[in-house]
């Protein structure tokens, strides 16, 4: 287990955290070391596919998110600008040991960020990759799988 990585009933992770303004070469580093903090979870046996920044106490608008394909994208100030069909997600939380939800979530979404040249991106989710993104855009807002 990570010693980077803060657990419940750690405040830092209800905090609504603040969007981004500027991106600058201290949003870089903090980038830079949410994707080291995710990389330390590569040897569990339920993948984490994603890391918010209150997550390890950075109260800012970024995500590390992996696609299928493994590849790790950072999201400045994400966003879910649509979604659709309800479906249930089995969840697990890097934050809260030991813990599976039976959540409700949205099959597709479609998610828009900026990337670290402040460059404005769209992505389509599907299924897991779907369900991952919502769990971390709730952690932005301080919302966890337990609520
Ligand atoms: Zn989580």
């Amino acid at each position: 287990m990570s010693s980077k990585i803060l657990q419940v009933p750690d405040k830092k992770l209800r905090v609504k955290c603040k969007e981004i303004q500027i991106i600058n070469k201290s949003v870089e580093k903090e980038a830079f070391d949410l994707l080291e903090a995710l990389k330390e979870f590569d040897r569990w046996y339920f993948p984490v596919n994603g890391l918010a920044a209150n997550q390890i106490g950075l109260n800012k608008r970024i995500v590390i998110f992996r696609t299928w394909s493994r590849q790790s994208i950072t999201m400045i100030n994400p966003e879910i600008i649509s979604s659709s069909i309800i479906f249930p997600s089995l969840e697990i939380c890097a934050s809260i040991p030991r813990t599976l939800r039976l959540k409700k979530r949205k099959l597709l979404t479609t998610v828009q960020y900026q990337d670290l040249q402040g460059k404005i991106k769209t992505l389509k989710l599907f299924w897991i990759s779907s369900f991952t993104m919502q769990q971390e855009i709730d952690h932005l807002n301080g919302k966890l799988i337990i609520d």
